[in-house]
């Protein structure tokens, strides 16, 4: 078996809790494989690194695994902000095809942790977890860029011993949340238990190994879903909505499916009618060796599935992160604009009928929360993407049960007017939070309390 035409690059994204090793895990996925891998070069992307199979079977060691895996490379999405995870969706799905979800092995898991976790198990997305951080355990003697195993046997008894115990307060703590999980060498099934690596982003160690399952997990339950026509009309989702200076507005995509070119009609998300524009510029990032030069970005004529690309085009203010972007024709282009739009209107929710108010940053964050909400069977009125406003009070202080007189809001601000009116209206209760289920187990609480 060999590298599948017409299969694309499987889309990774990066997970956990702010400062346990995303950014550094990245960037040393990155440079190693600059580094060392002669053939194929490492394309940067707009939002994503692309690390083609070549540079990964070279990191590994062994030439021959190129026979072995079928996918062309792997596209590591650079999540901006530890939030932006919510909105990689695409279609009511995962947007990322495979997923790692990073913890320090020093501090076990947190909030973010395990709404990752939360968000994978309902999307069924596979996944590894590495315990990142090893060589912060006490006497451990780094072997750069070494394969964890080969790493490990060099150690001590008592620095095996002590980074066993913290390896297992680990795999029980997925255990709580519904996990089943060993470490990455031992597990035969990767259907039934979840692998875990224990790496260093910083001297390295591990990293190959994380590259290996990751190939492993794209070859065993993706071959079925990565299947995409070329030619066809391209399929994305937006990252970001980004401001650039001489551009304007601008939305960081990553394109899943098809081709997208310069002069392309596009159809894109928004909180009211879908936008439909013409793209100007298909923009990807200059190569490092270039930074010199005046403009961040380089045009490219067209791209195609999967690769993260800015789009610069008019009208672009209103689009929303986690919204879909199609390539339309003049016979397509009102079907598919109805499909954005009830797309959209699938996740947020407007209702007569009692239930808490929802308030999310993106779509896909939304979409999240509501799911959530859902599964603990509390009911939901309405459900927006937008900051907390002084009409969402005024409302939500016109309903007269207590229990959902409340607005329930994730990661967005309370604008001034609505701050104001929030002070003078006793029966409205704001919960905030930037973890979703912190939200829900607060807002749990408190009618707990209430009823009390
Ligand atoms: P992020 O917030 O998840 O993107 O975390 P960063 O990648 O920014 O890492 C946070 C801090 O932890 C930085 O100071 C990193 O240098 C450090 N760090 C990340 N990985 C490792 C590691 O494997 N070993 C050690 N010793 N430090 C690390
Ligand atoms: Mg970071």
């Amino acid at each position: 078996m060999a590298v599948n035409e017409n299969l694309r690059t499987p889309i990774v994204s990066v997970m956990g809790h702010v400062d346990h090793g995303k950014t550094t895990l990245l960037d040393m996925i990155r440079g190693s494989a600059v580094a060392e891998g002669e053939a194929g070069a490492i394309t940067q992307h707009i939002g994503a690194t692309e690390v083609p199979i070549e540079n990964i079977v070279t990191k590994c060691g062994d030439p021959s695994l190129k026979d072995r895996f079928i996918v062309p490379g792997l596209l590591f999405i650079d999540t901006p902000g530890h939030h932006a995870f919510t909105s990689l969706r695409s279609r009511g799905g995962a947007l990322a095809d495979l997923a790692i979800v990073i913890v320090d092995i020093n501090e076990g898991f947190m909030p973010q942790t395990i709404e990752s976790l939360h968000i994978l198990k309902r999307f069924k997305t596979p996944f590894v977890v590495v315990a990142n951080k090893i060589d912060r355990i006490h006497g451990w003697n780094p072997n750069k860029n070494s394969s964890f195993l080969a790493s490990y046997n060099k150690q001590s008894e008592r620095v095996k011993t002590d980074l066993d115990n913290k390896f297992y307060d680990i795999v029980g703590e997925l255990y709580n949340l519904g996990f089943n999980s060993e470490r990455f060498d031992r597990v035969g099934d990767f259907q039934r238990n979840i692998g875990v690596i224990p790496i260093s982003a910083v001297t390295g160690e591990g990293i190959s190994d994380v590259l290996m399952i990751l190939l492993g997990l794209a070859q065993k339950f993706l071959e079925g879903s990565l299947h995409y026509t070329a030619k066809s009309p391209g399929i994305g989702t937006v990252l970001e909505v980004k401001e650039e200076k001489g551009l304007g507005t601008t939305i960081d995509t990553i394109l899943y499916d098809g081709t997208i070119k310069k002069g392309d009609i596009i159809v894109v998300g928004s909180l009211g009618d879908p936008i439909q524009t013409k793209i100007r510029a298909l923009l990807k990032p200059r190569p490092l060796s270039e930074i010199k030069a005046e403009e961040k970005f380089q045009q490219v004529a067209e791209v195609t599935a999967a690769v993260g690309v800015k789009i610069s085009a008019p009208n672009l203010e209103g689009a929303l992160a986690g919204a879909p972007v199609r390539v339309v024709s003049p016979e397509t282009i009102d079907a598919i604009t109805a499909e954005v739009k009830s797309e959209i209107a699938d996740v947020q929710i407007d209702t007569d009928s009692v239930g808490v108010t929802i308030k999310a940053d993106t779509i896909g964050s939304l979409e999240a929360l509501v799911n959530e909400l859902r599964k603990e069977e509390i009911p939901i009125r309405k459900a927006h993407v937008g900051d907390v406003s002084n009409r969402d009070i005024v409302e939500v202080s016109a309903i007269e049960d207590p229990f959902y007189s409340v607005i329930i809001g994730f990661n967005v601000k309370v604008l001034p007017d609505a701050k104001e009116k929030l002070q003078t209206t006793s029966e409205v209760t704001l919960f905030r939070n930037d973890v979703i289920y912190r939200l829900i187990d607060d807002y749990k609480d408190w009618a707990k309390k209430q009823k009390e």
